[in-house]
């Protein structure tokens, strides 16, 4: 992973040869220098997500976790699991989470014709309204499945697209140590970290919750809701 002491060697050193030719070009370019690694320090935050719920099962397991810790993560839901299980999205918005759409039955949005895609997402909205009594701002499509007609499909619904940059595959079920490691080798300022908390056994993300929840707190890192309000 680039550190922001890392990336911030070859700048200066780039800086430092810019000086032997022209005063004004390295004059600048010093000037510009003290503002990266004061940035990267300011934004060492994490956005948590979690995929594919609610679950009545594994979702109140998350969801003591987080607590458990102080931390407020985002939940990308599938409607048709807010419909079967609505006391369980409600719970996670009163305990402070944020509810996001992660359309109704989880179909590749990319395939859909343009009134299909609005069902998906207007009904999903619809069902995470009832619940939290705000509508979700933010779609997170299928599979990352987007393309340009996804896009615009969204932002005509008032949607942004989120995706993720860290995905350790939990949902592949590799152990609890794996997904443990794989986020923690991954992680950077900034990182949006890809979760499940439905769509099946998730016994195995909720194990590796806690360890890597205690070392990104270690490491200094704050945890933060997705801005999809
Ligand atoms: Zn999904």
């Amino acid at each position: 992973m680039t550190s922001p002491r890392a990336t911030d060697r070859p700048r200066r050193r780039r800086a430092a040869r810019l000086a032997i030719g022209t005063l004004v070009a390295a004059a600048t370019a010093v000037v510009a220098l003290p503002a990266v690694p004061a940035q990267a320090a300011a934004s060492k935050v994490v956005y948590l997500t979690f995929d594919d719920g609610p679950s009545p099962r594994y979702t109140p397991q998350v969801l003591s976790v987080l607590s458990q810790f102080g931390v407020r993560a985002t939940f990308f839901e599938i409607g048709q699991n807010v419909a079967a299980n609505p006391a369980v999205t409600r719970r996670v918005h009163e305990q402070g989470h944020s509810v996001q759409n992660h359309s109704w039955s989880h179909p590749d949005l990319r395939s859909l014709s343009k009134s299909a895609f609005d069902s998906q997402v207007t009904a999903t909205d619809a069902r995470i309204r009832a619940q939290t009594g705000t509508t979700p701002r933010c779609l997170r499509p299928p599979y990352g499945g987007v393309n340009a007609a996804v896009r615009s499909g969204a932002a005509r619904l008032g949607k942004s697209v989120q995706m993720w940059s860290v995905d350790p595959q939990d949902w592949a079920r590799p152990g609890r140590t794996a997904i443990e490691r794989r986020v923690l080798d991954r992680v950077a300022p900034g990182s949006v970290v890809l979760l499940h908390d439905g769509g099946g056994d998730r016994s195995q993300t909720v194990a590796a919750l806690p360890g890597i929840l205690r070392t990104l707190k270690a490491r200094g890192y704050s945890f933060a809701l997705l801005p999809c309000r």
